[in-house]
């Protein structure tokens, strides 16, 4: 069967020959990745029986509860990856500071951003969990990355991807050659080539959304959503459904197989906060693996991919998914502020790539 049949290390090896002065660091780095996602599907599998269910405890720097999953997910991250002389220095959710690489290991030219298990609060209900990565290039390439080094916007990832564990464990990724998913075979241990070359449909009757925040929404938000839930009657025109799973894996991983859209939007719950979903190693990754399946992925006012990022941990709000609905999305937020033309608190300074957005309309 395995003859028929592409490994992820015969697909990575296959993309380099299309660079023939690609010294292979990256493909390395990419397999080490799906080994810790490897790692990381074993215990999830074994859930109860691992003994890695349940709180760790501690609150991360996010000031959010930490599962015990969550450290064992980090820990298997940063050991499986620090050794290899493949990345400089890492970022990941669990940790405030970049990770700096043991002495005893060289430095290499990139640098790995994760979030090692995404929906964490679903573990314990036995929902689809999942792990989420970004590759950037290392500024200074052999020396320890200072934190504006990872301060890159997502257009310079050179790879991202995401590790689901549900019924199945998949691993999805672009090294910007569009996006391919490969299912584990758990007996051989490899990732097997399933969905190659996966496009998000153009348009969709789906669409996700934390209702329960709903009167703290932007008002181009409310009339989206309004519109949505009026159906056929209304100026859509058509019935939608809708769907929250409240992890960003596996309302990705639905969006990139059947389309939809989804929405964490800013809100006015705690305007001290951007967003909900962490720019670095949530709404990038997604944003360049949608965009390269043909999807829009959006901050509301511009694409999220062009946003610089200011701090490691930065929050940002999120939409994405099918195209013309991000479009639809985007062109409302505009509408707002015509009406509003110094939209007071929406007016800051991350959507600084409003101004590209519109030029481009
Ligand atoms: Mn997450
Ligand atoms: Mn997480």
């Amino acid at each position: 069967m395995i003859a028929d049949h592409t490994t992820l290390a015969q697909f990575l090896i296959e993309e380099r020959r299309r660079h023939p002065d690609a010294s292979g660091d990256l493909n390395s780095l990419i397999l080490d990745v799906a080994l810790t996602c490897k790692a990381i599907a074993r215990r999830v599998a074994y859930g109860a029986l691992a003994g890695v269910l349940g709180a760790a405890g501690a609150t991360n720097v996010q000031g959010e509860q930490q599962q015990k999953l969550d450290v064992v997910a980090n820990h298997l991250f940063v050991r499986v990856n620090e050794w290899a002389g493949h990345v400089a220095g890492m970022v990941s959710e669990e940790m405030a500071d970049p990770y700096p690489i043991p002495d005893q290991y060289p430095r290499g030219k990139y640098l790995l951003v994760f979030d090692p298990l995404d929906g964490s609060s679903n573990i314990d209900v036995n929902l689809s969990v999942g792990s989420i990565f970004s590759i950037l290039r290392a500024p200074h390439p052999g020396v320890n990355p200072a934190v504006a080094d990872f301060l890159q916007p997502g257009s310079e990832q050179v790879c991202a991807g995401y590790a689901i564990y549900g019924p199945s464990t998949m691993i999805v990724l672009t090294v910007g050659t569009g996006v391919h998913g490969f299912t584990l075979e758990p007996q051989l241990g490899e990732f097997i080539l399933t969905h190659p070359g996966i496009r998000i449909p153009e348009s969709t009757r789906e669409f996700a959304i934390n209702a329960s925040n709903s009167r703290f929404w932007e008002p181009a938000v409310k009339r989206y959503v309004e519109e949505c839930l009026a159906g056929r009657a209304g100026p859509r025109g058509k019935d939608f459904n809708m769907r929250w799973v409240a992890s960003l894996v596996a309302e990705a991983h639905r969006i990139l197989t059947r389309g939809g859209v989804f929405l964490y939007p800013r809100d006015t719950k705690d305007p001290a906060m951007l967003g909900r979903l962490r720019l670095l190693y949530e709404a990038s990754p997604v944003a360049f693996l949608v965009e390269q399946a043909g999807g829009g992925a959006s901050a509301g006012y511009g694409r999220i991919l062009d946003v610089v990022p200011d701090e490691l941990h930065q929050r940002i709000a999120f939409v994405f998914g099918s195209r013309e609905e991000v479009e639809l999305i985007e062109r409302y937020h505009l509408d707002d502020d015509a009406v509003q033309p110094d939209a007071g608190e929406y007016d800051g300074q991350l959507f600084g790539t409003r101004g590209l957005f519109r030029s481009s309309m």
